[in-house]
């Protein structure tokens, strides 16, 4: 199998159906999108790329990602696709790191700066050597049939959790994902606009693979990223929008939808996940938008694939455990399996709290020439991913918190995620982040970083009071950082580490 296939086919079967769109305007058709890969993919090879090569692409979002990834495919080589908002020090990190053989970047950066490791050539975007290379010829043919398991994507982690590692993901990895997308979290007509609001380096961008198997059309933000104001205009005019966006970008779309009286015209689903979506924002969210929100669970590990919570259950209050389920982050995709896991390793019965655990299609070939990491993360073909959560008696999946973010104070685990739930229901607080520091009497106290809401004033000793009347006593921070803004990744995911690091550096 090869998973660039999907383009050949849809090539042939749709030729002139738009495949990419750069803002509003026609980039080009599949027709031209499968050449333009199949005449780079025919360059790379004579630059000596070949199949299980590694090619790295180390770009923002644009027109030329997708026929990049696809001339990889053709030719059996692995793409590792860089994060653009890392520095280029921290690309080269990752080129040394996978042993690419060849890196494409938007203007030459990395050669500019004396980063290239040795034996790794540079090819810009933007030079005339690429567009002579990825000049559509008039021939198509077949990429070539691969082995399901050969790699197809080497992700690197953000390093939230530490060092960033290679995560390996096969042609049939990407296939299970792509599939697992049409049958639990949406169903695509041709006539869709696949938006890429986020970086198409992570997940989001991989959610490409069943618009081309659609038939759909790509749409690369002329801003390149997330802008609320040109989503909105986006969707007024093609409509069929479809995207991924983290929590934080819906929030910032939600603000900018009331400012200018926009109700979600055009916007078909927004598939959202990646960090927790806190009941108050989902139900502002709906308010506005209406019922076009789908919830997955995933990490790099298995793309985009745990859970996936359908657009009727985030927003249909009929059942009297909706709201439950709509806290929930749905039940298992297709592909895979989930269990609870005690801290032993064995399995635990619905309604009890452990680390969880998933089996399945899309779960990752392992980390990159990191063999123990691989072993102490899949063990006997269970991923185990870091995140504690429970079941319910019908499988729908709750999670709790990340385990390495909880937070024992006085022997007590405390689950940050429920404390910063608490405090965003407080009028005057924008954003929250909860963490653990050490602490001589308690072991850890808790400590909470908090944005205010733009004209208001926070103080401790009103959220304090707040806290009382919400939580727990014991659960309540001792103390309190107000800050302008947080720490945050390139998917808007707060970086607690930092945070800790702010408190007591050097941990
Ligand atoms: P790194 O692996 O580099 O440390 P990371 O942990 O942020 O970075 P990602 O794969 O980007 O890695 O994110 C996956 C994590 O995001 C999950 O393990 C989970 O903690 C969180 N997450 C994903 N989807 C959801 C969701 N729907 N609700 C709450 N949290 C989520």
């Amino acid at each position: 199998m090869n998973i660039a296939h999907w383009l050949y086919q849809t090539a042939r079967a749709r030729p002139r159906a738009a495949a990419v769109k750069l803002g509003g305007t026609l980039v080009c058709d599949y027709a031209t999108l499968a050449r333009r890969a199949q005449a780079l993919s025919r360059q790379l090879g004579a630059r000596g790329v070949g199949a299980g090569d590694r090619v790295a692409l180390f770009a923002a979002n644009c027109p030329e990602y997708l026929e990049i990834i696809h001339a990889c495919w053709w030719l059996g080589a692995t793409v590792v696709p860089i994060n653009y908002k890392l520095h280029p020090r921290e690309a080269a990190w990752i080129i040394e790191d996978c042993g690419a053989r060849l890196v494409l970047t938007r203007a030459g950066e990395m050669n500019g700066a004396g980063l290239l490791p040795a034996g790794c050539e540079e090819i810009a975007i933007d030079s005339d050597l690429y567009r002579h290379a990825a000049a559509p010829g008039e021939d198509l043919s077949a990429p070539p049939a691969l082995e399901a398991g050969a790699v197809a994507w080497l992700f690197y982690t953000s390093g939230t959790t530490g060092r960033p590692k290679g995560v390996m993901l096969s042609h049939g990895n990407l296939l299970a994902m792509a599939m697992a997308y049409t049958m639990d979290v949406d169903h695509i007509a041709p006539g869709d606009h696949s938006l890429y609001a986020a970086p198409m380096s992570h997940g989001a961008g991989l959610y490409a693979l069943p618009f081309i198997r659609a038939g759909a059309a790509h749409v690369i933000p002329a801003s390149g990223g997330f802008d609320p104001a040109e989503i909105i205009a986006l969707a007024g005019e093609l409509g069929g929008l479809c995207f991924f966006a983290a929590p934080t970008m819906i929030k910032r779309l939600v603000t900018a939808a009331k400012a200018c009286g926009y109700r979600g015209e055009g916007i078909r689903t927004i598939v959202y996940g990646g960090g927790p979506m806190y009941g108050a924002d989902i139900n502002e969210a709906l308010a506005q938008f209406g019922p076009r929100f789908v919830q997955i669970y995933g990490q790099g590990e298995t793309p985009m694939t745990i859970t996936a919570l359908p657009r009727d259950l985030v927003a249909d209050d009929s059942h009297p455990d909706w709201r439950a389920r709509r806290d929930s982050v749905g039940f298992a995709q297709a592909p895979v399996e989930v269990r609870i896991l005690a801290d032993d390793g064995a399995p635990l019965p619905a309604g009890e709290t452990g680390e969880i655990a998933v089996r399945g299609a899309t779960v990752m070939l392992g980390y990159w020439n990191r063999p123990e990491a691989t072993a102490e993360t899949v063990v006997d073909g269970w991923l185990r991913t870091g995140d504690l959560g429970r079941l319910d008696a019908d499988g729908f999946l709750t999670l709790t918190d990340r385990s390495k973010d909880v937070i024992i104070s006085g022997g007590t685990n405390i689950y940050p995620r429920e404390v910063e739930e608490a405090l965003l229901l407080h009028p005057s607080v924008h954003e929250v982040s909860v963490i653990g520091t050490p602490d001589p009497e308690w072991g850890e106290i808790v400590v909470a970083f908090v944005v205010a809401a733009p004209g208001t004033a926070c103080d401790q000793p009103t959220l304090d009071g707040w806290c009382r009347s919400h939580i727990a006593a014991f659960k309540r921070p001792k103390r309190y950082v107000f800050a302008d803004a947080l720490p945050k990744n390139s998917y808007g995911k707060v970086l607690k580490t930092e945070l800790r690091q702010q408190l007591a550096p050097g941990r």
